[in-house]
């Protein structure tokens, strides 16, 4: 199956949330949520402290928990790019994607009494563009597109500190991990 995924570099993200709050705007999202959320980590002790941030959404898996576990079957991954979608409409708020997701990508959105989720906005992959959070990002530490070609690319690891075990879902993502990110 063809995937397509996010590529991410750590090592030049300044943790400005342009792409967080890209997707919040591109999802028309109320106050809470969010499909893309940036986060920060810190360590070390002076004068060596060290930070990095991470900025992570739904990775659209091989093995994708939520899909599995859905019981409506609102969620699906697409054959032809394995972007994994939810459909709003078949949504019944039971929260089990929200529980299911080792990413908490899916979110509860209490306006709606449905869950939503980061689609790899399709609508717009499907016409040639890129989802908003890549174009927004000032630094570039963002691309997107099939993974295969953004492995060749860039190389990267799906298994960084901060982040779940990969095993559990097979994330289609690729990250440029700063050093003490790296596992
Ligand atoms: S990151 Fe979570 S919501 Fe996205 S495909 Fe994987 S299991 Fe599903
Ligand atoms: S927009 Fe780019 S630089 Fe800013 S937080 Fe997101 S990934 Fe990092």
């Amino acid at each position: 199956m063809a995937q397509k995924g996010f590529y991410y570099d750590m090592t030049i993200c300044i943790g400005c949330k342009a792409c967080q709050i890209a997707c919040k705007d591109k999802n028309d999202l109320p106050v809470g949520p969010l499909f893309r959320k940036v986060y920060t980590f810190e360590g070390g002790k002076f004068p060596r402290p060290w930070f990095y941030h991470l900025s992570v959404g739904c990775n659209h898996c091989a093995d994708p928990r939520c899909v599995q576990n859905c019981p409506v079957g609102a969620i699906t991954k697409r054959a032809e790019d394995g972007l994994v979608i939810q459909d709003p409409s078949l949504c019944i708020g039971c929260r089990l994607c929200t529980w299911s997701c080792p990413y908490g990508a899916p979110q509860y959105i209490e306006e709606l009494g449905r869950s939503g989720k980061c689609n790899g906005c399709y609508e717009l992959v499907d016409q040639g563009q890129n989802p908003p959070c890549v174009d927004a990002c000032v630094m570039r530490a963002l691309d997107f597109g099939d993974l295969s070609e953004l492995r060749a690319k860039y190389g990267g690891t799906n298994d960084v500190a901060g982040l779940p075990d990969p095993g559990l879902t097979n994330p289609a993502i690729l990250i440029n991990p700063s050093p003490e990110a790296r596992r």
